[in-house]
């Protein structure tokens, strides 16, 4: 099971529900992690762990950071996180029916998982597929990727 990471998860209005459904059937690794959301994201997240705790009397459970709401910069929030390494695994269900005003962002936080080798789900069943891989506890190193055309020198 996948501990001690750090899971970014996002999901727009009309996925939202699923995210929620998505938390609840996951929720026992969920608190074994570090939680980084999007704001709205973020705040039904929080309620959904919250009431699961009050119903276990768990007290300190869970660990979840709330950036921005998505339009006003949070997916670019957690996008620098991915660059900088901080993101271990992004939970990422988009809207593919309705136009984003932040479609630039959506496709930045989507094009530096590429980049830097970061497990990105857009839909629930490569989100479950992901979360429970055996490769998070075996001695696994993803590789680092290698961008010969633009490494002005240096492998990256
Ligand atoms: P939200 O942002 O969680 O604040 O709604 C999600 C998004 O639109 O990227």
């Amino acid at each position: 099971m996948i501990k001690d990471k750090t899971i970014a998860l996002i999901a727009h209005d009309a996925r939202k529900a699923d995210m929620i459904e998505w938390v609840k059937h996951n929720v026992e690794t969920l608190f074994k992690n570090i939680l980084v959301c999007t704001g709205t994201t973020g705040g039904l997240v929080e309620k959904t762990l919250a009431e699961y705790a009050k119903e276990k009397n768990i007290t300190n459970p869970y660990n979840l950071i709330k950036m921005k709401s998505g339009p006003m910069g949070g997916d670019a929030q957690i996008a620098a996180m991915v660059v900088e390494g901080k993101v271990h695994l992004c939970i990422f269900l988009i809207d593919d029916l309705s136009a984003n005003p932040h479609e630039a962002d959506i496709m930045m936080l989507l094009r530096q998982c590429r980049i830097h080798n970061i497990p990105v789900a857009c839909n629930r069943h490569s989100a479950d597929l992901m979360i429970t891989s055996d490769l998070w506890f075996k001695d696994y190193k993803p590789t680092t990727p290698i961008y010969r055309k633009f490494d002005r020198g240096k492998v990256y």
